[in-house]
This record gives structure tokens, sequence and C-alpha cells, in this order.
């Protein structure tokens, strides 16, 4: 069978271990110390570790493309170039827009999965990033497409993804009655607390309600006040509830960083790019949302300075916080792999390398640079 013969590999929960893993009809069939089972090896070099492949859950574009940009090609762009940074499986993340371009992108989205194309990353679902938020922290989400969280608008919405939307980043400040974060969780989908002027008090009645995670982290949210720990306290002090965290080092300071995982489980810390198209591309004009973004060094900003996303590849998110923040490399792995897939309830088949679940690898080098992609069971990117 296809597979890794005796090489360095990460099992989720228990560290890196020299294994062979052997592959069967895109799925992994075999974990083990028999490395005779491993007929056809995929490519691999010594120094190098098998990990699984990384879960983007928050990533609108990359390589000139965006999920908005509503077409086959985007998307196909998006998810071609994913696999060079170790991703294999990410949500198409769309923008606060009027409805007619967010349904736009919902349907061509719906489409595209249901083609199940085989070539770079999969495409699990949509992250719906508004158009439910609060003006004050929009952010580079622009601010005349919000709209009021309610169900009648999610609905047509949720159709025309066909049934794709996994995670929703909303306002719970204001959603009365927590009526539409109910709404969302009877159907499955993750609900995250984002770009959101909330008290603490009220992101820990909405986390009781089932918001069970907080958007990038720090950004586009409340901040920590002592009299009102806010959004971001929010983030510290509820268990129960994952954090996204951009680790670019431009969003997030690695101090705040560091502050962020001392306080939380540690399966509760989700890595995520949130990168927007200009990533993958060199500096200069690009967009986000309709307005125009100034890349600079490798910061995307609007006209008036506020981020627009970022340019982060997922293994330079792994690699900052390890060099720069004092994680352990199996620790920030998790925070890219089965963190992730725990947040969308997709664990069972995918963020870890077990027996029964979908043969998504990465293969990096002792720098953190991606040698090597498998997405089930194919390869993907070879350096
Ligand atoms: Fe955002």
């Amino acid at each position: 069978m296809k597979g890794f013969k005796n090489v360095k590999v990460y099992i989720t929960g228990e560290g890196i271990k020299t294994l062979s893993v052997g592959v069967e009809n895109g799925k992994i069939a075999y974990i083990g110390e028999d490395a005779e089972k491993i007929t056809e090896p995929y490519p691999y070099k010594e120094g190098q570790t098998v990990i699984p492949g990384f879960v983007d859950e928050h990533i609108h574009g990359a390589v000139g493309s965006d999920a908005m940009d509503a077409s086959e090609e985007a998307l196909s762009a998006i998810a071609s170039a994913l696999p060079k940074e170790g991703t294999t499986t990410f949500l198409a993340t769309t923008m606060t827009q009027s409805p007619e371009r967010i349904k736009a992108a919902l349907k061509n989205a719906c489409e595209y999965i249901e083609k199940d194309k085989k070539e770079g990353a999969r495409v699990l679902g949509v992250h719906l990033e508004g158009p439910y938020i609060c003006d004050k922290f929009k952010g580079a989400q622009p601010g005349e497409y919000i709209a009021k969280p309610e169900s009648k608008s999610f609905d047509d919405y949720y159709e025309t993804s066909g049934g794709n939307i996994k995670l929703v980043t909303m306002a719970p400040e204001n959603d009365e009655g927590y009526k539409f974060i109910e709404y969302l969780c009877s159907k499955g989908i993750t609900v995250s607390a984002g770009h959101s002027d909330a008290t603490f008090e009220t992101v820990r009645e909405a986390s009781e309600k089932g918001v069970k995670c907080i958007t990038h982290t720090y950004n586009g949210q409340r901040g920590l006040h002592h009299r009102d720990i806010g959004v971001v306290g929010g983030a510290f002090s509820l268990d129960n509830v994952a954090t996204e965290i951009i680790c670019d080092l431009i969003h997030v300071s690695a101090p705040a960083i560091k502050l962020l995982i001392k306080n939380k489980p540690h399966d509760k810390v989700i890595l995520i790019t949130d990168a927007m198209r200009a990533k993958g591309l060199e500096d200069g004009i690009s967009e986000l949302g309709g307005q125009t973004v100034y890349v600079k060094n490798g910061e995307a900003r609007l006209e008036n300075g506020a981020l627009a996303g970022s340019t982060l590849k997922m293994n330079v998110a792994v690699k900052n916080l390890v060099k720069s923040c004092g994680v352990p490399f199996c620790g920030a792995v998790d925070f890219a792999t089965i963190n992730p897939a725990k947040n969308l309830g997709v664990d069972k088949l995918y963020g870890s390398i077990e027996e029964g679940k979908f043969a998504d690898f990465t293969v990096l080098d002792g720098e953190f640079n991606v040698q090597l992609t498998v997405r089930g069971g194919e390869v993907v990117y070879n350096a």
C-alpha cells in the first residue's frame, strides 16, 4: 500500500514517533512498525517530520483570488495554492457585503464543493463572516452592508450554500434573547463571536446559549478593561470557548499570544491565517470587500490604516508560535490541526493522523518549510 515508510511522524496527543503510515482509499489504513506494508512510499528525507494537514477555518483568499469573487477559478486558485503552506482543508470565508454578493459567493462555494475536486486543498464548507456584526469593530468589513441577526436572511444564505455554512462569525450583543445563536446551533453550525462590542456579561450569556468560539481574538472586538473585561476577557476566562488567533506577529504581539495561550485549555486555541487575496503575491495594491488595500512588507491595510486581513501562511504561523512564543512544536501543530477540526465538529475524520481518518499529511523540514503535502492520499504539493 501507499504511505510513509519508517518516518518521524507526529501522533496527536502522543508525540513524535518513528513509524510507518499506510493509506488505502484516501484514508489512513495502517499506523505501526511494519515498514514492509508500505510498497509505494511517498517521498521523505531524513530530518523531516510528518504531521497532519493543516485546517484553516478562516481564510478569505490567496494568490490574487478571493472567495467573494464567486467564481470556480478563484476557489480553484486558492485551493491549489494552500498545499504549499501545508493546508489540506479550509473554509472559504465570506465578507460583509450586499446579500446578492454574499449569495453569489455561497452558490459558487456550494457548486465547487459538490464537484468534489481532488486537486489542491479541500473546501470543507463556508465561514460566514458577517454580515451580522457590529459597526464599531467592523475592521475591514464594509459597514454599509452590516445586517441585524435574524433567521430569515440566514435561511436564504444557508439554502443558497447548500447547507455548507459550517461557521458563522457574528456580534452576540445584536442578537435579542440570543434567538439567532440558538437557531444556528440547532442547525449544527459553530457560532463564533467576532467583530463585536459585547460586554463580558453578554459573551458569557451567549456562550451559555451556544457560542463556542471567538473570532480572531483581540482583533475586531471589545478589549479587556478592568471593569468590563469585554470579548477579550471572555476569550481568556471562558474555558469552553475556543479562540482563533492570527499568529503573524502583526495582528497580535507575541506577549499577547502567550498571554492567551496561558489562559486557555490546550484544545481551545486555533490558528487561522485570515489571509486575503494578496497572500503569495508581491507587495502592492490589492482589494478586500470592495475596498482598496495597500500591502507593504506583507502588511495589508485599508487607506485609514485598519488591518485588512493578512498574508500569513499557516506553516509560518506555526513557526512563529514555536520561535517567538515558546510553544512546543507538537502543541503548535495541534492549534492548526485537531483544534480547528474539533471546533467544527469534524475531528472524527480530520485533524490528526489516526486510522480511519482522511490521509491528509504535511511534511515539514527542520525550518518549518513544507516539503510535501498529501490530501486524501494523493500528493497535492511536492517541493
Ligand atoms: Fe474579520
